[in-house]
């Protein structure tokens, strides 16, 4: 398969407009979380002509609200569902080898308690069939530990019920840069990928759906383009097409909304990620990630719009007694909570079951009309999720269209970002990169840190920001010289169109460093102005719609001061 000169650039907008406009697509995918990214690098690697429309910014959806682990579904064995953890598990050794600057082990403890949901034997027994059916390796692999032990892991555990612990690894992610990452390798394979134009239509010959029916969300301009076959990968909107596609049926979606809270790593100083049980039954998570730790999630049923889901008091409170209940000497209030996000699960609904019981698997609805559409699932099942739809639309294009069928080889493409002689040795990478910037060539000053920061967001893609660090002639502290580098590369490389877009899903600022955030992003917004020659009337609203976001993740505490 040839490689493409395609790149995400917010700069190259108008030319992939035209392209969309100007062919017809062996397939269309709308939606661009990690579902239809995942689909859209699959189809472009077997060949297939793709465009992929996103009415937000990619992942704007669920995919980056998610508590960004890519895991082996331990909580599925509770509820015997052995080949989903079977397939995630394995799931997840493939996306960290494709993607290890974004998809790195984190060593995670779960500690027993005395009339908790797992007992010291299910523990013990359940991490056993959880490693043999994820194919977890070695050193990774579970390890009991005594009540003493568990204690010394984690001094911050109450004692007066604790049993013992499990201490087994997940990976962490960032799932919007993950599915930015993803959307960029599919790039690489000519897939045109478009954010801010929505699906309002489709287009039917014989009863057949040929075309979408598009509306430009930055311009207003409407398009149709025409596809062989089209794919709703639309996340918690799947319904809202399928309605318009008069094929909704019986099966459909129960969403649920899940939150998270984040305090500054001092206020629960966890000396490692832990996943826990709560007074009611269910567990969470609680997981420090460099200057904070951030826990989740809740599960309750969500009839809203999916659009920029809130996290309330109750969702705060309810976690804040969670972590109070087993880690009760760091007594977390609500004025520790720094930031949160809540994110909505696009879940399948099951009669008579409760959002937690309710399954993750994935489900196909192929319509009457052709629509393919992809449901339910998981950030660490993409890949596969991707395989299985990809090969609805091969058999499609060979029965219709006569079309060969390829054979999906997702398991073997480097995600962008990844492709690092030594994967297993980031610190080596880290540590080249950093002397190779401080050459009286570069001349940048920088310190190890500030380098590994950047790779494990942008992996072997740093150098192409230190250059732009590099070239800057103005006359700045290197800090603020390389975010605006990170600015430029997410402007020509990672479709940033908006300031929201950088601080949020590009970069998850405004969840991990949201103090740090109100000091710089007029000046973020100030680079974005000139890189993409905003009007005054476009930044105005860029940021008005910015400082709404700024405000929601505490507007929680809002509440609290009325009460
Ligand atoms: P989305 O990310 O929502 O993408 C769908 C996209 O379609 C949206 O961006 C939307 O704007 C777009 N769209 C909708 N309608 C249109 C239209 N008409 N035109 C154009 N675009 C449209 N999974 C894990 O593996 N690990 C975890 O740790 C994990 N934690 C989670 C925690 C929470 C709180 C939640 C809510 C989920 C979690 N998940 C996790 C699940 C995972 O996040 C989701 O399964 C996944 O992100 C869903 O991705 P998606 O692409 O299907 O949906």
């Amino acid at each position: 398969m040839m490689m493409s000169d395609y790149q995400l650039s917010a700069l190259h907008r108008n030319e992939y407009l035209q392209k969309a406009r100007s062919q017809e697509f062996d397939v269309v995918i709308i939606g661009g979380g990690i579902t239809g990214a995942g689909i859209a690098l699959d189809a472009a690697s077997r060949g297939l002509t793709t465009l992929l429309v996103e009415m937000q910014d990619f992942g704007a959806g669920t995919s980056s609200r998610s508590t960004k682990l890519i895991h082996g579904g331990l909580r599925y064995l509770k509820q015997l569902e052995i080949n989903l953890v079977r397939e995630v598990g394995r799931e997840r050794a493939i996306i960290h080898e494709n993607a290890p600057h974004i998809v790195v082990p984190k060593k995670m403890l779960l500690p027993i308690i005395e009339n908790g949901s797992l007992g010291k034997y299910g523990t013990s027994l359940g991490l056993f069939v959880y490693d043999k059916l994820a194919g977890v390796d070695a050193d990774e692999q579970r390890k009991m530990q005594s009540k003493e032990a568990t204690a010394e892991l984690e001094p911050l555990l109450r004692t007066d019920i604790l049993q013992g612990g499990g201490l087994y690894y997940e990976y962490q992610t960032d799932d919007g840069r993950l599915t930015i990452e993803v959307l960029k390798t599919a790039a690489k394979y000519g897939a045109i990928s478009l954010s801010y134009v929505k699906a309002v239509g489709l287009e039917y010959e014989e009863e057949r759906a040929v075309g979408v029916q598009l509306m430009d969300m930055l311009t207003d301009e409407q398009l149709t383009v025409r596809a062989k076959v089209i794919v709703n990968a639309a996340g918690p909107w799947v319904d809202e097409l399928r309605k318009k596609d008069n094929s909704l049926n019986d099966k459909r979606l129960h969403l649920t909304k899940g939150v998270h809270i984040v305090v500054p790593y001092d206020r629960l100083p966890l000396q490692q990620a832990a996943y826990f049980d709560v007074p009611d039954g269910r567990m969470i998570f609680a997981i420090p990630r460099n200057e904070v730790t951030y826990i989740g999630t809740t599960d309750t049923t969500y009839t809203k719009s999916p659009k920029r889901p809130q996290a309330d008091i109750d969702d705060v409170t309810y976690l804040l007694a969670g972590v109070n209940n087993l880690f009760p000497t760091v007594n977390l209030q609500v004025e520790d909570v720094v930031s949160t996000w809540a994110g909505v699960r696009p879940l399948i609904h099951q009669e008579g079951k409760s959002p937690s019981e309710l399954s993750r698997k994935d489900e196909i609805f192929y319509s009457k009309s052709g629509l393919v559409s992809i449901a339910g699932g998981k950030l660490t099942g993409f890949r596969k999720m991707a395989e299985r739809t990809v090969d609805v639309v091969m058999k499609e294009l060979y029965k219709r269209h006569d079309r060969s069928i390829e054979s999906c080889s997702t398991d073997d493409i480097i995600i962008s970002g990844g492709h690092f002689d030594d994967p297993e040795n980031l610190p080596n990478y880290i540590t080249a990169l950093t002397d190779a910037a401080n050459t009286a060539n570069n001349n940048l000053q920088l310190t190890e840190k500030q380098v590994h920061h950047l790779v494990y967001k942008y992996g072997t893609n740093t150098p192409m920001i230190l250059e732009f660090a590099a070239a800057d002639e103005r006359r700045l502290p290197i800090e603020q010289k390389l975010l605006l580098a990170e600015v430029r590369y997410g402007v020509a490389c990672e479709m940033v169109h908006t300031l929201s877009d950088f601080a949020i899903r590009r970069t998850g600022r405004l969840y991990f460093e949201r103090n740090e955030l109100d000091d710089c992003y007029h000046l973020i917004l100030d680079e974005l102005e000139r890189l993409l020659s905003m009007s005054k009337q476009e930044k105005l609203q860029q940021l008005n719609d910015f400082e709404e976001e700024f405000e929601a993740v505490v507007a929680f505490k809002n509440t609290l001061q009325l009460n």
